[in-house]
């Protein structure tokens, strides 16, 4: 069988426009009310493993109403002994380059070991789209029915950070239902990345052969971040512009400063859709996993990452607290006018807003 994309006559790009999906609840059906939890029942169903009971937490860390978050704050603290100990992988790329089908064949890969898998996403512009980019499950076929599977979409709600601060605590909530393996999938778009990168072991990033010119399109910043490369749809005809490709990055990375790792990110070329050359990508997941723990570094980036969500949780909240305040709500655009006409200056603006937030503390 030949892919649709390999055939002579396929002249679109390799990026595909999503559809909007309409919902999958139908809104007349009413639905039983459901059992209200308390703390100990959510954690205790979580460390059974009981992925219903992990659903509704997952809901809970999502919810944006205070009492809410006041639960999910205690269940995600009852539930940090149990967690931890798994391997997180992000997996990155542009829309169209074969997340979704890599992930399926990744995910079945990685589960013929044994082991239970979460698949979860950050994508920032799921707010905008509701979701459609990376919220459907059935873009998993397999994975979505495999019995040690857990599929959830991107948290829509909030800015970037907000979106990925309920992500990285749903690892946590995987990680004491016994999830052992963790993705964190999301769209190479730029910021997302970093949010990702912050949370995970490993970040592989999925690229494909273009016409030459593939390492324009790609930012730098995104490229250091990467411990592994992997070029997809290296099949039929584009074997050989993926092996191109591989060593345009693989000298790219050369002029790279060494990573702190110490670990020297390898570029490998694949075939999500023909499943060619998955077992190589996930034997240098395990190798690099293998490596850093020898060498300290694994448990010196997941210290780093939690440093880094202390200073960020502290820094979205202030942020949050000031731009909500009322005082505030009603000077900012007289200042942001005043800043644009000349009347004042943007630093003079700026300590005045931040005096009269500080004055309305007290
Ligand atoms: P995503 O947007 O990154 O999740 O990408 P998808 O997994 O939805 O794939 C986008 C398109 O690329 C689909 O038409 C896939 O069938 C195709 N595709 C995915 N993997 C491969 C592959 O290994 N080889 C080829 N030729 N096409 C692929």
């Amino acid at each position: 069988m030949v892919h649709p994309e390999n055939n002579e006559k396929y002249k679109g790009l390799m990026v595909n426009k999503g559809i909007e999906r309409p919902s999958s609840v139908n809104p007349y059906l009413k639905r039983p009310k459901k059992r209200h939890l308390s703390v100990n029942d959510y954690v205790e169903g979580i460390i059974k493993g009981d992925v219903t009971t992990l659903s509704r937490a997952v809901t809970l860390v999502e919810s944006i109403r205070t009492e809410h978050q006041a639960i999910a704050q205690e269940v995600i603290e009852k539930c940090l002994p149990y967690a931890g100990n798994s391997v997180r992988i992000g997996i990155s790329g542009v829309p169209g380059a074969g997340k979704s089908t890599s992930i399926d064949v990744f995910g079945l890969h990685v589960l013929q070991q044994g082991g239970k898998l979460a698949v979860l996403a950050i994508d920032p512009s799921s707010e905008r789209s509701k979701g459609s980019i990376l919220g459907d499950k059935t873009r998993m076929e397999k994975l979505s029915v495999h019995p040690d599977s857990f599929i959830r979409p991107s948290p829509s709600a909030g800015s970037l950070g907000g979106v990925a601060r309920k992500t990285r605590e749903t690892i946590v909530l995987c990680e004491a239902a016994g999830f052992d393996k963790i993705f964190v999938e999301t769209v190479g778009v730029g910021q997302s990345e970093t949010a990702v990168h912050s949370m995970v072991d490993f970040f592989l990033l999925i690229q494909l052969a273009g016409t030459g010119d593939e390492l324009q399109g790609i930012k730098r910043g995104i490229m250091e971040m990467a411990d592994g490369i992997a070029i997809n749809k290296a099949d039929g005809d584009n074997i050989d512009r993926a092996k191109l490709a591989a060593s345009q990055f693989q000298s790219a990375l050369r002029l790279f400063p060494a990573p702190e790792s110490k670990w020297t990110p390898q570029v490998l070329t694949y075939s999500g859709f023909y499943n060619i050359g998955v077992k190589e990508i996930w034997d240098m997941v395990y190798q690099y996993i293998d490596f850093v723990k020898a060498n300290g570094y694994f448990d010196y980036r997941r210290n780093e990452q939690s440093k880094y969500w202390m200073y960020e949780t502290i820094n979205e909240q202030l942020r949050d607290s000031f731009y909500h305040n009322p005082t505030i709500e009603k000077m900012l655009a007289e200042k942001e006018q005043q800043v644009l006409n000349g009347h004042l200056t943007s630093f003079v603006a700026a300590k005045r807003l931040l005096d009269a937030y500080f004055e309305a503390l007290q």
